[in-house]
């Protein structure tokens, strides 16, 4: 299956002439989709930065932005809203602030699939919803686009209320610099399986391997210091992906020694997947795509602004600290440091 790429030559930005355009969040991604959106030629006045008065409205203002903090009095001005929160508080603020206020035909527009897929957000059918989502840090999403280079990205129109949604998001795409290295094609769907999958199945596995890795490499004689520079102190993993993104994820092989080669491919063309390959469609299908994940997370979403034990993700850091890589690494950084 082959997806179909947007380039610049297929946006046209003529579509945003006159609509006031909402950026609610002026964090990583807000910050930058705000600025690279006023210097593709959306004027000034036609942005509004919806942020409570702190650090954040303080550096949109720093930079000439409008900036309000009632949500609902930005949002009664929106043509298009930029939801640019952190994913697990969006149905709490959209549902409640910006949704009763929003116009009929307004483009809601999402960074990530997440909250549209599970359908925690409430929209009129009315009005068009689009995911337009960089496949990079918000800082990077700046500097590629002030460097004239694009960034990788998803688009699609999930509901299209007016009949403009593509045509809008094509439009928003281009402005924040999305469509010069081409905009791929795609569905929150596709978005929120990859994303949830990579981050439920795939990096999970990789922690994993490391840590039982470690603890049969340490019980075989090798030390913390070695273990931990052989493995990721040195940044070789990143210098790998880093050429697998380059040159391609078999062909980056050809930069190792030959002994490693060999090892490598032969190594990997030995190991048999069927079984991991059962225990990934276990997570996909019995797990994120049906919803589960989603529900024991929104379960525990007010939790995570918890402080100490009461919050379960700093429970998980110290039951993973607590492993012999993390234990090894806390001693070999502290020496480092010259605090032993
Ligand atoms: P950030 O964590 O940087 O968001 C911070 C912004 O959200 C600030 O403006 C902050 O303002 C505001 N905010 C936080 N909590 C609340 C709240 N309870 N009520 C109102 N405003 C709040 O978010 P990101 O930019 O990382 O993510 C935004 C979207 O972009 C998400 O959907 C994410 O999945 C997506 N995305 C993120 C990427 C990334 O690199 N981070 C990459 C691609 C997509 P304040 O605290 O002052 O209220």
């Amino acid at each position: 299956m082959s997806a179909k790429i947007y380039y610049d030559i297929d946006a046209n930005l003529d579509v945003l002439k006159d609509k006031t355009i909402m950026f609610l969040g002026f964090g990583n991604q807000g910050a930058a989709q705000a600025q690279n959106l006023r210097d593709s030629g959306i004027p000034n006045e036609k942005i509004i930065v919806a942020n409570r008065a702190d650090s954040y409205a303080e550096d949109a203002k720093s930079k000439g932005f409008n900036v309000v903090s009632d949500f609902g009095a930005a949002a009664k001005d929106a043509d298009v809203v930029f939801l640019l929160i952190p994913d697990q508080v969006q149905p709490r603020v959209f549902n409640t602030e910006v949704a009763p206020n929003l116009k009929d035909t307004a483009a809601i527009v999402v960074a990530s699939g997440y909250n549209v897929f599970f359908k925690l957000l409430n929209f009129k059918p009315t009005q068009d919803v689009i995911m337009v989502a960089p496949r990079m840090i918000g800082s990077s999403v700046r500097s590629l686009y002030v460097k004239g280079k694009g960034f990788p990205c998803f688009i699609s129109s999930e509901q299209d209320g007016t009949g403009k949604a593509l045509e809008i998001a094509l439009a928003l795409s281009r402005a924040i610099g999305a469509t010069k290295a081409g905009a791929i094609a795609s569905s929150v769907r596709e978005e929120t399986a990859m994303d949830l999958f990579a981050e439920q199945a795939l990096w999970p596995n990789v922690i994993m391997l490391f840590r039982e890795a470690f603890s049969v490499l340490k019980e075989a004689g090798c030390s913390d210091e070695a273990l931990c520079y052989e493995m990721w102190m040195s940044k070789e993993p990143a210098e790998i992906f880093e050429r697998a993104a380059e040159d391609g994820f078999i062909q980056q092989l050809k930069h190792h020694s030959t002994v490693s080669q060999y090892g490598q491919l032969n190594g990997a063309l030995n190991l048999d997947g069927s079984a991991m390959r059962e225990h990934f469609k276990n997570i996909l299908y019995n797990q994120v795509l049906n919803g589960k994940f989603c529900k024991e997370f929104s379960a525990i979403e007010e939790d995570l602004e918890k402080e100490g034990d009461a919050n379960p993700l700093n429970v998980l850091y110290q039951k993973s600290e607590a492993s012999e890589l993390g234990q090894a690494e806390k001693r070999v950084r502290a020496r480092l440091a010259g605090l032993l």
